[in-house]
This record gives C-alpha cells, sequence and structure tokens, in this order.
C-alpha cells in the first residue's frame, strides 16, 4: 500500500453524474483544489440528453426525465442557469369503464374540470375531497422537511415532535402507504395515481416501507413536491453544473475508471484501470456505494434490483385518445396506463415471483408539448414512458427476447386508449425503424454503471436520523477521508444534486485543510 506525502489534489470526487459535479463545485468554491474523474467519455451519469435517433437532431433527456428534488438553494448558490417548467396537468390516466372511455383528469391547480372527472369515475365527490385534503396536508409536510435535506440529519422524534399534523405524520412514516391510501381513497383507480409515486424506480408492495420512502420523495422535492420539466432537457443542468464547475476551477478527467483504491486516513492513491494514479487527501464517491465496498475490500450492502424499463420515442403526432380528451391535455402530463392500485400490486406479486406480467403498469409524458425547444423546428413530439415492476432477473435469461415481450406488452397497454396504435404516430427513420428505444435494468447497468438497474444506486432512505447519527450528513463512512457524495448516499437518489451538496458539506466540517 503506498501512501503519497504530497497528494495531487485536495479531494478528488469519483463519478461525474450530476451529484459528483455539485460535490466538486461546491468543494472548489471552497478554495479545495480538486478533480472529478468519471469513467464515461462525457459527463452527465443518468442526468443527460441524447439524440437517440441519429436521423433526427432532438435531444432527448435519455434516462431521468422530470426535476422536482433539485433545491433551489443548490441552484442559487452555485449560480446554475438552469430553468424549469410547470406543466399544466398533473396527470391524466385513462380508463375503460363499462365499456365506455373516460378519464380521471388531476390538473396541477386543481379546478372544476379536475373535480367532474373524479365525479364521473367514482361516482361521487368524496374521493375529490380526498385529494385535496391529503395532498394538501402534504404540501405543509413538504414545507417543512425540504430544507432539512440540505442540513446534517435531524433526530426522527425531534422532527416528528416540531410537525403540526400528527395525524399524517402517523399515516406516512408509521404504517404501509398501501394502508393509508386504501383508508383516504375509495377508488382503486384513484388509490393507484397516489400509488405510482411510492414505487417509481423501487421493487416493493406497498405494504413495504421502502414504498412509503419512495413516496416520500416524491412529494417532498423543493418544498412543494411538484415536478416539473428540465427546460432544454436534462442534459441542460449538467452543461450547467459542467460550466460551474470549471469556473471554480474543478480538473474534470474524463475516460478514466476508477478501479483500485489505497492509503490510510491522511492520503489516498486512486487507480485507473488503464494504470493511471491520482492522490488526495479526501475522496467523494459520487458512484454507487457497492462498487466502492468491492474497492475497499469491505462487506457489499444487499440492495434491491432496479425494476423498470424505459423507453424514448419520437412521434410525428400526438395518438388521439379513445375518451376524446385533447392529447396536449393528456400527454403534456403524466399518463397512468393500467396502474390502479390492484394493478400495480397484481403486477409486483406476478414479477416477484419469476414471470413478466401481462398488464405492465406504465407512465408516458410529453417533454416537448411543455418544453418544445428539444425537438427544434422537427414539428415532432417526444414520449417519455417508464414502466414498472420490470426487474432485472426477468431479463437475465433471454434478454432480448423478454425485452421484446415486454415492450410489446407495453405497447399493447397504450394501445388500448388510442383511437389507432401508437405504430402510426411514430416517427420512422430512413430505413423504416420506428423511432423507439428501450432500456431494461440490465442495459442501464451496462451503459451507467447503475448497479442491477437501480436507478437510485439502492435503497432510499428516511431523511433524518433514526438512530446514533443524529448530526451526521449522512456521507460519512467508516474511513475519515472517504464520503459517499451519490444517489447511494443517505437523501441520495433522484435528480436532486442532495448527496453532492452534504458530501461536500461533511467533508468541509472535518476541516482538513
Ligand atoms: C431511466 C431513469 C429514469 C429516471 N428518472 C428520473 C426522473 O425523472 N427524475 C429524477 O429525479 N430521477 C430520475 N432518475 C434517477 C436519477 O437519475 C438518479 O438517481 C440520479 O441521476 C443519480 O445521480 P448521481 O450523480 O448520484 O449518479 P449517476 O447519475 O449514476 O452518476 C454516477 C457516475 O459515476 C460514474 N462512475 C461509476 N463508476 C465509476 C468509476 N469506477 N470511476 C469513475 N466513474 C464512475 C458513472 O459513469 C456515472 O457517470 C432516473 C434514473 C433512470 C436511470
Amino acid at each position: 500500500m503506498s501512501v503519497v506525502s504530497s497528494p495531487d489534489y485536495d479531494v478528488i470526487v469519483v463519478g461525474g453524474g450530476h451529484n459528483g459535479l455539485v460535490a466538486a463545485t461546491y468543494l472548489a468554491k471552497a478554495g479545495r483544489k480538486v478533480a472529478l474523474i468519471e469513467a464515461r467519455p462525457s459527463l452527465g451519469g443518468s442526468s443527460i440528453s441524447y439524440q437517440a435517433f441519429p436521423e433526427y437532431p432532438v435531444q432527448l433527456s435519455r434516462y431521468s426525465y422530470l426535476v422536482s428534488l433539485f433545491p433551489d438553494d443548490i441552484k442559487n448558490e452555485l449560480g446554475l442557469n438552469f430553468r424549469t417548467l410547470s406543466r399544466k396537468v398533473s396527470s391524466y390516466t385513462p380508463v375503460n369503464q363499462d365499456s365506455e372511455n373516460l378519464g380521471l383528469l388531476v390538473e396541477r391547480n386543481l379546478g372544476p374540470a379536475t373535480e367532474e372527472s373524479f365525479r364521473k369515475i367514482t361516482g361521487s365527490k368524496s374521493d375529490f375531497l380526498a385529494w385535496q385534503d391529503f395532498y394538501s396536508r402534504i404540501e405543509r409536510l413538504a414545507r417543512y422537511l425540504a430544507p432539512s435535506l440540505l442540513k446534517p440529519l435531524e433526530n426522527i422524534e425531534a422532527l416528528k415532535a416540531g410537525f403540526d399534523d400528527q395525524q399524517l405524520w402517523h399515516e406516512l412514516f408509521e404504517q404501509p402507504i398501501g394502508v393509508t391510501v386504501s383508508q383516504r381513497f375509495q377508488d382503486d383507480v384513484v388509490r393507484g395515481v397516489v400509488l405510482t409515486d411510492a414505487l417509481v424506480g423501487t421493487f416493493s408492495s406497498v405494504d413495504d416501507f421502502q414504498a412509503n420512502i419512495c413516496f416520500l420523495y416524491h412529494v417532498i422535492g423543493n418544498g412543494s413536491g411538484e415536478w416539473r420539466v428540465p427546460a432544454g432537457g436534462m442534459g441542460a443542468l449538467v452543461s450547467e453544473l459542467e460550466r460551474a464547475a470549471r469556473k471554480h476551477g474543478v480538473q474534470i478527467i474524463v475516460d478514466e475508471r476508477i478501479d483500485a483504491i489505497n492509503g490510510d486516513s491522511k492520503s489516498l492513491d486512486v487507480q485507473t484501470s488503464d494504470g493511471r494514479t491520482y492522490s488526495c487527501r479526501d475522496l467523494v464517491w459520487s458512484a454507487d456505494d457497492r462498487a466502492l465496498a468491492r474497492l475497499l475490500s469491505e462487506s457489499v450492502p444487499e440492495r434491491r434490483d432496479g425494476s423498470q424499463i424505459k423507453m424514448n420515442m419520437l412521434l410525428k403526432e400526438l395518438p388521439k385518445l379513445k375518451s376524446g380528451i385533447d392529447p396536449r391535455t393528456a400527454f403534456v402530463g403524466t399518463f397512468h396506463i393500467d396502474e390502479s392500485a390492484i394493478q400495480l400490486e397484481s403486477a409486483y406479486r406476478l414479477s416477484a415471483a419469476g414471470s413478466l406480467p401481462q398488464v405492465i403498469p406504465s407512465e408516458v409524458y410529453c417533454h416537448s408539448l411543455t418544453d418544445p425547444s428539444i425537438v427544434g423546428d422537427s414539428g415532432l413530439h417526444t414520449l417519455t414512458l417508464f414502466a414498472f415492476h420490470t426487474p432485472a432477473t426477468l431479463f437475465e435469461n433471454n434478454r432480448q427476447l423478454n425485452t421484446a415481450k415486454a415492450t410489446e406488452r407495453i405497447i399493447a397497454g397504450i394501445n388500448c386508449y388510442l383511437e389507432e396504435p401508437l405504430e402510426e404516430s411514430l416517427a420512422y427513420d430512413s430505413h423504416g425503424r420506428a423511432c423507439l428505444e428501450v432500456k431494461n435494468p440490465l442495459d442501464l447497468e451496462d451503459e451507467l454503471d447503475l448497479p442491477r438497474g437501480n436507478i437510485f444506486h439502492g435503497d432510499l432512505t428516511m431523511p433524518f436520523a433514526e438512530t446514533d447519527d443524529t448530526g451526521k450528513w449522512g456521507s460519512e463512512t467508516s474511513h475519515g477521508n472517504i464520503f459517499l457524495g451519490g444517489a447511494s448516499a443517505r437523501r441520495g437518489g433522484g435528480v436532486s444534486g442532495i448527496a453532492g451538496h452534504n458530501a461536500a458539506f461533511a467533508l468541509m466540517a472535518k476541516g482538513n485543510l
């Protein structure tokens, strides 16, 4: 084990996803000499824009696509010129009820159209009133909890005592979210729309507390829980982060994979797979924590598999709906397909037992309706699809065939609600190939190092201290000079920059310059 006396850098950040960039920039801004090392030729990790279909100059948010959790405080402190845009509709769920094609509309600002659609689908006013009550209480929780995400972990009991709605606290933190939702809402479709937030990227039953944690992060972002469209696509965030990092002097090294770490509590050597060595005092690890554990020869934590399929599509026109709603209203927000509470749980149980569900719950949205800038003057629209409960294990054997099967089932699911099959609306290239790309969890592992395709690197964690870690940042490891600054840190996961921010502050708190 070699120990370097005069390190090349104060800090090396490994992983150039958005969190790594946030960590590196805060540290450089505070005067540290920082290098950021990224394995791939370009930065961004899961947050990139990409021209997926070479004949069409459309920059799709290839992996992550909506922003809620990225705090304005980070944006302002790092001087990022990055905007997110509100969608005028939160969601639309097509429903076939007694052979009638209806839909549950949830506007961003709930109005008469939302109220009327609840009445039609549920047969009464009660779920609409329950919705208003639940989400107005959640908004108060969001405002209460969001600021704590950028501070050292607070004790659960103290946080609980300081919140003025103990009933909601109980419903979200002390009983399964599946129970809460079935107590509050009567209708299976309405329940499903609420529960999708508990299952995005989380392979879990709604009776498992992991679903509560996922739900929480989906409703508290930036103190409002609103999911907004990144203007210019996800790549716009990363370009701004890269600009800020360079401005503050971060040395960015791409196309170099770190595959060994040696050293002690004073100094570390990191080695790249092609034999280069860089030395530093402190290390921020902004990639998966299991990979770090392997490099440090430590026991590798157990995590659940990733379980989603991501599809990106280009459309020559928006498809018409059997329900007759204007497609610009239906697709501007999240369009839920076969995501009722019963359908979600049944898909989970089937895939947990090893079968690809016949009905695969999924959701789509059209970025270009809110932000046409990404399609330029092509006249096209984009469609981003995220399917649930399709875990990595289902693709291990016969990956190609099972991906094709899943794709077919997902498209068949959408087609049930369309006037004409989706295939009629897709754009095609000059070879007659549809502009549709599909990524299963194993593709995400290959392309992004997401372990088993888990979009959050690992299981999300409650945003407070439950044991003796009150006052810590949730980035600390058993090594005083190695910090977790990526999605697998506490309070990591999602496009939030929070893990990067917190790793930088944990490191600065020890003040060893
Ligand atoms: C399909 C998909 C859809 C999603 N949708 C959303 C969404 O809409 N909204 C949202 O908030 N979140 C979404 N997420 C989750 C979110 O994108 C991630 O949780 C978040 O981007 C993780 O950021 P990160 O910087 O921590 O890690 P990553 O983005 O995973 O970046 C880690 C980086 O580390 C690099 N790396 C790995 N190992 C090494 C090594 N040994 N040496 C050097 N570099 C290394 C990788 O190449 C990568 O660039 C989605 C994720 C996916 C995959």
